[in-house]
């Protein structure tokens, strides 16, 4: 168990409280399922005294992770239909996922891989990865490479460069992506040596996954004006998740925090059907009208699209809201209102 595990799981010590007792069995029984572990930097940016606090709901197990719905999945975006070669997700024509480690840095609750990503878990070995790095070499019509996991930000800068050099080589390859968390809840490792092993002479971005504005610390924020200084563009991806983020407020204040750390806001994904994650999820009902609410009051930049991955493999889908009537005839403008859009017009039926 790591440290940070052991101080979460701490026995309670008044005896008396049989109920304690039973939630901290229960929590045991989620650290025993799915992974935990919480970085120094997360630590400090919990708000003990705040029993509903964003940063640690994120983070800190809880019982109703224990909570298994049938409609959950094990594999919920269907990674494992579309694989053909370990490592290797190839669900879009001209894009691939590889991934090479299963370890993150933290371990988030509501995580859509948390069945595959642990401690000890592994990554690709020296063979998987040749096989994989062959399988994107001899497909040409793979023009982008997603780096995934796990997080690949907990690899050395000397594993990274290895493997961002023999895609960079692959000449069909012309955009490398880089997914990750290690920015806001590891930003010490964002080094000068990490940095220049992402750089190479393809277009590179980092995206960063952060759900909360309180996650872009100060440190959070230098971490990503390193890559962005070195000439490493950023986007980054939240999750739309109860209790953390599914008001109009906090979620304009993150997309803000993201664009005044110039990363452009670029998916909000709907929460999905992982085991255990049905106290995170919105309805879609619900994620429409926080897009409503985001467009009436945040800048164009601040704009994220709101995406659900069809369950089973198919896919990301926009999922709305529609400004449009079904005829075109009607538009509906930033305030709600309605407005009649003239017939025949290009683009209308
Ligand atoms: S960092 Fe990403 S892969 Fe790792 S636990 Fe969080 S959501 Fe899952």
């Amino acid at each position: 168990m790591s440290a940070a595990k052991a101080m979460r799981l701490k026995a309670p010590c008044d005896s008396s409280e049989f109920a304690n007792q039973k939630s901290f069995e229960a929590l045991q029984q989620v650290a025993a399922r799915y992974a935990v572990a919480i970085t120094p930097a997360v630590a400090a940016m919990i708000d003990a005294a705040d029993p509903h606090d964003p940063i640690a709901r994120q983070f800190v197990p809880d019982v109703r992770e224990l909570e298994h719905l049938p409609e959950e999945n094990a594999d919920p975006i269907g990674d494992d239909a579309h694989s053909p070669v370990e490592g290797v997700v190839h669900r879009y024509p001209d894009r691939v996922l590889l991934k090479l480690v299963n370890a993150c840095a933290v371990y988030c609750r509501f995580c859509f891989r948390r069945e595959m990503v642990g401690p000890g878990r592994g990554g690709l070995s020296r063979d998987a990865l040749a096989a994989a790095l062959d399988y994107i070499a001899r497909t040409p019509g793979i023009w982008e490479v997603i780096l995934t996991g796990g997080d690949p930000l907990v690899l050395s800068p000397r594993r990274l460069k290895d493997v961002m050099t023999r895609l960079a080589a692959i000449d069909h390859v012309k955009v490398i992506r880089v997914h990750t968390r290690v920015p806001a809840v590891a930003p010490e490792r964002i080094s000068p040596a990490l940095v220049k092993a992402l750089r190479t002479k393809k277009a590179t971005f980092v995206v960063l996954h952060a759900n909360h504005a309180r996650e872009l610390t100060e440190p959070a924020r230098a971490a990503c004006a390193r890559f962005i200084d070195a000439g490493i563009p950023m986007l980054a991806q939240s999750v739309l998740l109860r209790g953390v983020n599914d008001d109009a407020e906090t979620l304009g204040a993150l997309m803000r925090a993201l664009v005044e750390c110039r990363i452009k806001p670029y998916y909000l994904h709907h929460t999905d059907l992982a085991p255990g994650t049905a106290h995170f999820r919105t309805t879609i009902a619900e994620g429409q009208e926080l897009m409503r609410q985001l467009r009436g009051r945040n800048s164009g930049l601040c704009q994220p699209s709101y995406v659900l991955d069809v369950p089973g493999g198919y896919g990301k889908s926009p999922v709305g809201p529609n400004y449009l009537s079904d005829d075109c005839s009607v538009v509906e403008d930033f305030r709600g209102r309605r407005h009649a859009y003239p017939p025949r017009q290009k683009g209308c039926r």
